[in-house]
């Protein structure tokens, strides 16, 4: 599909998917109710994508895992065919990012929450946009550093188009676990699923 044809109809159907999805994952990343697991909406990078990383608005703990996870989530892709990769960028960018930020955005539900902002896809594939990652510094929440690190990296997951696990037959030994509180990096689990779509 060239870029012309997403003026067609089926692409607004497609657009509609992708909005509902990013309304799920809103829904889902406030862990509250949780429906089924979105990632089998199916979406993923387009083979070879340089998903730049930015981490200028994070400090401390967020900062430097960021870039752990980097690694971390980089080492778990290159099991797979895909050839993505997360790139630590040296500015915002808003196509094919991830942008960090952290706040304390109160009692709100939530640890972190990854929000795409103007996704586009081709078929399966995201083609542009970004993922925003919020990460909440009320310190009830994020009480200390394990837990800084599990929001940090479970965010990242999102922005691969992983979901949330919610069932213990899933696996709650996942990073992506909903409310994971002990996994600060892809399990063999995660990278099972990871390599069904990368
Ligand atoms: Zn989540």
């Amino acid at each position: 599909m060239d870029k012309k044809s997403l003026t067609t109809s089926s692409f607004h159907i497609k657009l509609a998917l992708i909005i509902l999805i990013i309304l799920l994952f809103f829904v889902v990343s406030v862990q509250v109710a949780h429906a089924a697991e979105w990632q089998s909406g199916n979406y993923r990078w387009a083979n070879g994508t340089r998903l730049m990383m930015y981490r200028g608005y994070i400090s401390g703990e967020y900062f430097n895992w960021a870039a752990t996870s980097v690694s971390n989530w980089n080492s778990a892709l290159k099991q797979g065919s895909s050839n993505v990769q997360f790139v630590i960028a040296a500015s915002p960018y808003a196509s094919k990012g991830v942008i960090y930020y952290e706040g304390n955005y109160g009692k709100n539900g939530w640890v972190g929450l990854a929000t795409g902002i103007s996704l586009k896809a081709q078929g399966i594939y995201i083609v542009d946009g970004y993922f925003q990652i919020q990460l909440n510094t009320y310190a009830p929440y994020n009480p200390n550093i394990t837990a800084k690190r599990c929001a940090t990296a479970h965010e990242m997951g999102h922005t691969l188009w992983l979901g949330d696990v919610n069932t213990v037959s899933s696996g709650n030994d996942r990073l992506m676990w909903w409310t994971t509180t002990s996994n600060t990096a892809p399990t063999l689990s995660d990278i099972c699923v990871l390599k069904t779509r990368y």
